[in-house]
């Protein structure tokens, strides 16, 4: 059986970032076991075939960096030189059904307003129930609406809706009005053209060549993880390969740890379970569903000068479970205009759930004629053509369907625990040898983010660090 002083399951930023640090800090001796045949996890940037420059890509993962202002990807992406990127913090349109070019200065105001508004009445009362983003948004309307105008109550609160929902891809009538707005971002937003994976290459290519082709195993799912000894942790495979190590660290998406369902080929058992500080929490872990759609034209029929058209809906709810009737219009929808981004003809819908569960749900022939009806009225209406033409080609996020995924990222629902508490049950690990890391790990703005990804990897070989140094002073006294 081989054994391992480290053994890091999962190979997206996470774990490549553990194994990196850990490389660097003198700790060779480590094995990362990645379950799909590539590397990446929730990066995954496919070629544009509507452009002839090839660094052209579009990014079924992340896409932006966030918090630009400390963000280590971003610092490292610049350092290098060959990630394209861009503020795309330029001329935006919100238009709804009715109107084509809806000014801000008419409600963007009560935008601000009630994000302030969702974070200072559970500051001021803190027993406050958690209720979904939707019934606060009527409790603000209910208390202010005298000294709002018509227009402020309508778009505003769509725009909410819009802003909560895109950001965190769930239905406001399920979001937690408590936590939906926290973890305050540090900077502005920053778009990768030329592909995600570029940003995780330059993080993989900092591990030796013979690294990388020795000590990442691809197509290798990690089924057991046994810690019953106290002299080793041994890690088994869906392939029954079994290896020991003195520490392991888990970037498994906590979307996987919850699963309790022994037939689900994710299912991980642990040997003990785990233990109460992180099973007690399991409740509180939920994932959303960030979905993209990449539309590619033959020419462009919108604004080229526009870098995102907001479409706004009325502010009706979303029937969240039923994914069946999805209808256009009854969803808000950011479309970035990659004429503007990169010059070719093509939009990216973002969509949350319940569209992105309908949409990545379909099968069968029909499906981009399906795809094409919710999306066709709403281009209708940033375009001053009569009639629009289909798109030549159409792809989509995968990630509900993922085995190794379920879902885009983690989100709060209503009545979920404070997110603090989830990452600090995970941070806390167990008996300082069985360590989790991945982006949902990180408290603040940076969670369920590509650099909290990061960061979190950056922590636990750092831990690991320190307890190996720790051991080598005890061995020598
Ligand atoms: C649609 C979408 C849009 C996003 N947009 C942004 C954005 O714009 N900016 C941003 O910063 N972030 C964004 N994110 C989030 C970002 O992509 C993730 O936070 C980040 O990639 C997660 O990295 P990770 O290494 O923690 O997890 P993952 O990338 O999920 O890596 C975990 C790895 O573990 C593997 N694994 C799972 N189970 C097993 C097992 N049993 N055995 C072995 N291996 C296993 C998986 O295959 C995977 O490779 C987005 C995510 C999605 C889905």
């Amino acid at each position: 059986m081989t054994h391992k002083k480290v053994i890091v399951i999962g190979g997206g930023i996470s774990g490549i970032k553990t194994a990196l640090d850990l490389y660097n800090g003198g700790v060779q001796d480590t094995l990362v076991l990645e379950a799909r045949d590539r590397l990446g996890g929730r990066l995954l940037s496919i070629q544009s075939t509507n452009s002839n420059d090839k660094r052209i890509k579009y990014d079924l993962g992340a896409s932006w960096f966030h918090d630009a202002l400390n963000n280590p990807l971003f610092e490292r992406s610049i350092e290098k030189g060959n990630v394209d990127y861009y503020y795309d913090d330029g001329k935006c349109i919100y238009f709804s059904k009715d109107e084509k070019d809806i000014s801000t200065w008419r409600f963007s105001a009560t935008l601000d307003e009630f994000m302030a508004y969702s974070q200072f009445v559970y500051k001021q009362n803190p027993s406050k129930p958690d209720i979904s983003l939707k019934e606060l948004s009527e409790e603000y309307v209910q208390k202010y609406k005298d000294r709002l105008t018509q227009d402020q109550i309508k778009y505003g609160l769509a725009s909410v809706r819009m802003w909560a929902e895109l950001w965190q891809g769930e239905s406001w009538d399920k979001l937690s009005a408590k936590y939906c707005f926290g973890g305050d971002h540090l900077g502005r937003n920053v778009y990768v053209k030329n592909g995600y994976v570029t940003v995780f290459n330059n993080e993989l290519d900092e591990l030796p060549q013979s690294y990388r082709e020795n000590n990442i195993k691809l197509n290798t799912h990690v089924t057991t993880i046994d810690y019953t000894s106290s002299k080793y942790i041994e890690i088994t495979t869906s392939r029954n390969e079994k290896y020991t190590c003195d520490y392991v660290v888990s970037t498994i998406p906590q979307s996987l740890l919850t699963i309790n369902d022994l037939n689900d080929p994710c299912y991980i058992k642990w040997i003990p379970s785990l233990p109460r500080h992180i099973s007690s929490i399991m409740p509180s872990v939920k994932f959303s569903s960030l979905g993209k759609v990449v539309l590619e034209f033959d020419s462009t029929f919108w604004p080229t000068d526009v870098e995102r058209f907001y479409c706004i809906t009325d502010g009706v709810p979303s029937s969240s479970s039923d994914s069946k009737s999805i209808k256009p219009w009854q969803y808000p929808t950011i479309l970035i205009n990659y004429h503007k981004l990169a010059g070719t003809s093509t939009l990216v819908a973002l969509t949350q759930n319940p569209l992105s569960a309908y949409i990545e749900g379909l099968l069968g022939g029909d499906k981009d004629t399906k795809i094409w009806e919710i999306f066709q009225p709403l281009l209708q209406n940033i375009s001053s053509l009569t009639n629009i033409p289909a798109p030549k080609r159409i792809y989509h996020t995968p990630w509900n369907n993922d085995k190794y995924a379920r879902g885009s990222y983690s989100t709060t629902l209503v009545g979920c625990d404070d997110p603090s508490e989830v990452v600090n049950a995970f941070v806390e690990g167990i008996e300082d040898r069985v360590r989790f890391a991945g982006s949902e790990t990180v408290d603040g703005s940076a969670n369920g983010c590509a650099h909290g990804g990061w960061f979190s990897g950056e922590r636990e070989a750092n831990f690991i660090l320190n307890m190996i140094r720790k051991e080598r002073v005890a061995s020598k006294l």
